[in-house]
């Protein structure tokens, strides 16, 4: 059987890349970047005054007194300093005027009769609160390169390079699929031999957190007929199907065998791992991915989580983001001969470090031991026992 690291890459041979488009600058956020950002101009494009106050001539022979010539605001064009004697008004942001090289600060002088009277503790230097033009960056630098997620920071970068309009990575179609006669929707009376319907619940709240927002969901029941209707439609819609339930070894597992019928090609079925060992993925003839997840709401979430939104943001082109790993803050036991998937929570300690604290379920059934968890770490097969502070892969829920 495949390790998750083998599933990885099989994932990732078969992944699609999401075609780009072009977005006003206002609906960036969270999206992946598809093109490069370089430099509109310098960065000032001129040399920017920095502090309200008045610019003068550094080389003003020791004087103290400066009759004010004019005022200047910032989107002025630039004023030309009349003479050594004399000042200009000038705040932040605008233009330093021609003639000037020295921006004395509002705090440190007074005002009397159209004059400018320095404090004694004010310094005229040469280049004192200039923000010269070209020292952040020069024109045609490359500022923000493709595969980044956009935060406030690149966004800000973007309209700055004068872009209305971003190239970036497409929303994908997403459906989420549940499967199970037992299941009953939230809201609907419940009878006592029946499940309640939490994975498709799950599944889409991970999704939304991580930004996607085109997610569709809907049931199947167990019965081949409805499944290879619905399913059919959903892989003529959809980039990526997401399934839980129904590719385990029961009777009414019909999903794997279904799938094959409509044509999606099976890449692996089983990962030895726990929980999530009878995970299947497969690729429609259209191309769209196929994620068969285990029924059971902790192997649902773990596997979404550990291979499901890795291989969408991997399919929106976005840069892999860094491997977060993490310390044990008690031994663990693993006895399988299977990679296993801990439920931990963060905890810091009084010197700041972040510790995994084992946060065991009760079984792949038990996701009501899930609350309070930050996300779970991936322990390599068993039997071992791993000491308290064993570093390992850390995988966060959001
Ligand atoms: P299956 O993989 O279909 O054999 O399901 C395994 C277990 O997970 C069964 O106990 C199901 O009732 C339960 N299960 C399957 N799908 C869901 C779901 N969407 N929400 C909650 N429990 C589920
Ligand atoms: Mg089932």
């Amino acid at each position: 059987m495949l390790s998750p690291a083998e599933a990885d890459l099989l994932i990732g041979q078969n992944l699609q890349c999401l075609p780009i488009e072009s977005l006003p600058l206002a609906q960036c956020a969270g999206t992946v970047l598809r093109e490069n950002i370089y430099a509109e101009r310098d960065q000032p494009p001129f040399d920017r005054v920095a502090m309200d106050g008045v610019a003068i001539a550094s080389q003003a022979g020791g004087s103290r007194k400066f009759r004010i010539q004019a005022t200047q605001a910032a989107g002025d064009a630039p004023l030309t300093l009349a003479g050594p004697q004399q000042c200009i008004e000038i705040m932040t942001g605008a233009v330093l005027p021609l003639g000037s090289d020295c921006v004395v600060p509002v705090e440190e002088y007074s005002v009397a009769d159209g004059s400018v009277t320095l404090a004694p503790t004010a310094r005229v230097e040469a280049g004192r609160n200039i923000h010269r033009r070209g020292s952040d960056t020069r024109q045609g630098t490359l500022l923000v390169a493709a595969g980044v997620k956009l935060h406030a920071p690149e966004v800000a970068i973007a309209a700055s390079a004068g872009m209305a309009r971003i190239r970036v990575s497409s929303q994908p179609m997403l459906a989420v699929i549940s499967t199970g006669n037992e299941l009953v929707e939230p809201g609907e009376p419940v009878l006592a031999h029946q499940i309640r319907r939490s994975n498709v619940y799950a599944i889409v709240s991970a999704l939304r957190e991580h930004g996607f927002q085109r997610v569709a969901d809907d049931h199947l029941r167990d019965e081949p007929q409805e499944m290879r209707e619905r399913l059919h439609f959903h892989l003529e819609t959809h980039d990526v199907l997401v399934l839980s339930g129904g590719v385990s070894a029961g009777r009414f597992d019909l999903v794997p065998q279904v799938l094959q019928e409509l044509g999606v090609r099976a890449v692996f079925h089983g990962v030895s791992q726990r929980p999530g060992k009878p995970m299947w993925f497969g690729v429609a003839p259209s191309g769209a991915a196929v994620f068969g997840l285990p029924g059971n709401p902790v192997s649902a979430l773990v596997c979404h989580t550990r291979y499901v939104l890795p291989a969408l943001l991997g399919s929106l082109g976005h840069n892999a983001p860094p491997i977060e790993r993490i310390a044990l803050s008690a031994p663990v036991t693993i006895t399988p001969a299977l990679t296993h998937f801990l439920p931990v929570k963060l905890m810091q300690d009084d010197w700041g470090r972040t510790w995994a604290q084992p946060a065991p379920t009760n079984g792949s059934g038990d996701f009501t031991g899930l609350a309070g968890t930050d996300g779970f770490v991936e322990l390599p097969p068993g039997p071992h026992t791993y000491p308290k502070g064993h570093v390992t892969r850390f995988f966060r829920w959001s």
